[in-house]
């Protein structure tokens, strides 16, 4: 992943000051020292009295306070800046962020320098999912950044003692906690630093509960909110050895969408600013990825057939173009045209709903008959489409046959339809180097055209139709 590199404010060094103002100490200092000089000389000449010299002095000790003083109010100040300028850089990438990837690109860095963090973690709840993705990024030059995934099931409570309330930054809507205590392993990992995701399922009902109340739109309040990442920085500790975290959550949708863990590998209390630029990082990180959440959940709903829930035409057309960028010239392609056999029949006869439900029903037909691999589509209608990548000699028609018989054994009478739903299938393979996958298409809705033509409830392959026509 490559990170954006954070930089500096041009023409401003860390502690400098500027020239105007180290004159005006310089002739204050001098000042200070020419008045305890004169009044010392005096003294020692029996010109003047000692209260002359202790006022002097006191002169002087207010000078240097009043420099103390500026000092450090210059330096708070300086932080405040660096602080505000690093949360604009974060700012500025988040605009410009897309993707989820992206969104934590735009913070890692920025965060790590500013914060002088050893590790940043960002945490993602994988949309729809039971796992979270885990970007874990060292702050060491030339450290590669680790990419890897957190079954949700592994966010059981943290034992109490292993929690320090921090003080909340004042102005800040999130508060941070600090994770301490030894931790016991509990990260199950196969070996090459990759968490087995197929566990993912196994969550406990209070962390999905929690965690995945995304899916459910449940508003989480703060102290859950607080909770989860406690826990998720509690695994990161495990799982990366570290010592001293501080968390944010990262919240999506009113729920939670993670969390961003920093560490450092010494140990005591984080400075004031890394607490609320983490916090803000955290909830802008948040807006973010709820606004890249919602952009992909209308992309994706734009690519899906709302009634049956099958992948549309759309999707089958850009998935085409994709595969056929894609194709090698030994790659075989098999195309299956499904359609519904007198449909405007039944729907005369039984209402526009039941054929919808009919519609459905045919879907999930076609979904159960199919492989892993295969994807069906429902490209219009009562037309349904399946596209099979190098399928071996036979599947094709196989997989026909399947659909046919499966839509045919179809038990409708909750619907009330007691009538029997049959399907035409039309089958083509591409055979010859160079077909393109429209090409494929047109055979088979040809092979679909003869199925109807010969009886309907059947599946003709291409190569017989082509002969009967
Ligand atoms: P054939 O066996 O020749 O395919 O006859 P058919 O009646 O199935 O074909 P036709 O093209 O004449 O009619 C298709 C019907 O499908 C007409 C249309 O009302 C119906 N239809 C298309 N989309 C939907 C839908 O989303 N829901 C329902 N209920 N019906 C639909
Ligand atoms: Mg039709
Ligand atoms: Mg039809």
């Amino acid at each position: 992943m490559s990170l954006p590199q954070t930089q500096g404010s041009p023409g401003t060094r860390p502690g400098g000051r500027s020239p105007r103002v180290l004159l005006t100490w310089f002739a204050l200092g001098l000042s200070s020292i020419l008045l305890v000089g004169k009044e010392l000389v005096e003294y020692s000449q029996g010109r003047g009295g000692p209260s002359e010299v202790v006022l002097s002095l006191l002169i002087t000790g207010l000078v240097a306070t009043a420099v103390i003083n500026a000092r450090a109010a210059g330096t708070d100040v300086e932080r405040r800046n660096s602080e505000s300028e690093s949360f604009s850089r974060i700012m500025r990438a988040l605009s410009r962020s897309v993707s989820p990837d992206a969104v934590v690109e735009a913070i890692v860095q920025e965060l790590g320098a500013a914060t002088e963090a050893d590790h940043v973690a960002v945490v993602r709840l994988r949309p729809g999912s039971a796992v979270l993705d885990v970007t874990f990024v060292s702050m060491l030059p030339g450290a590669p950044t680790s990419n890897t995934v957190m079954p949700l099931r592994q966010l059981e409570p943290v034992e109490p003692h292993h929690l320090r309330e921090l003080p909340r930054p004042q102005g800040s809507g999130t508060s941070l906690r600090l994770v301490d205590g030894e931790p016991t392993p509990v990260w199950r990992d196969d070996g090459g630093g990759h968490v087995d995701p197929s566990a993912a399922n196994e969550a406990t009902p209070s962390v999905r509960r929690n965690v995945r109340a995304r899916s459910r739109n449940a508003l989480l309040d703060e102290a859950q909110a607080r909770e989860v990442a406690d826990r998720i920085a509690y695994r990161l500790r495990d799982a990366y050895g570290l010592r001293n975290t501080l968390a944010a959550p990262l919240q999506a949708e009113g729920s939670i969408a993670g969390a961003i863990v920093l560490s450092r590998r010494t140990g005591g209390i984080w400075p004031e600013a890394a607490i609320r630029l983490l916090s803000s990082a955290a909830s802008e990180a948040s807006a973010a990825l709820a606004r890249v959440y919602s952009h992909q959940a209308a992309e994706s709903e734009a690519r899906t057939d709302q009634l049956t829930q099958l992948p549309n035409r759309r999707y089958f057309d850009e998935y085409c173009r994709l595969l056929a960028s894609r194709r090698r010239s030994t790659d075989r392609v098999s195309i299956l045209a499904v359609d519904v056999d007198h449909f405007k029949k039944l729907n005369d006869q039984y209402g526009h709903q039941v054929g919808d439900v009919v519609l459905r029903s045919i879907a999930n037909a076609i979904q159960f008959s199919v492989r892993e691999e295969d994807v069906p589509v429902r490209s219009g209608g009562e037309e349904f489409m399946v596209l099979l990548s190098n399928p071996g000699n036979g599947v094709a028609l196989e997989i026909g046959e399947r659909i046919r018989q499966n839509v045919r054994d179809m038990d409708l009478l909750d619907a009330g339809v007691t009538d029997r739903v049959t399907v035409s299938v039309g089958v083509a393979s591409g055979q010859r180097a160079g077909e393109t996958i429209a090409e494929i298409v047109e055979r088979a809705d040809r092979a679909l055209y003869a199925a109807k033509r010969t009886g309907r409830d059947r599946v003709v392959e291409a190569w017989h139709s082509d002969i009967a026509q």
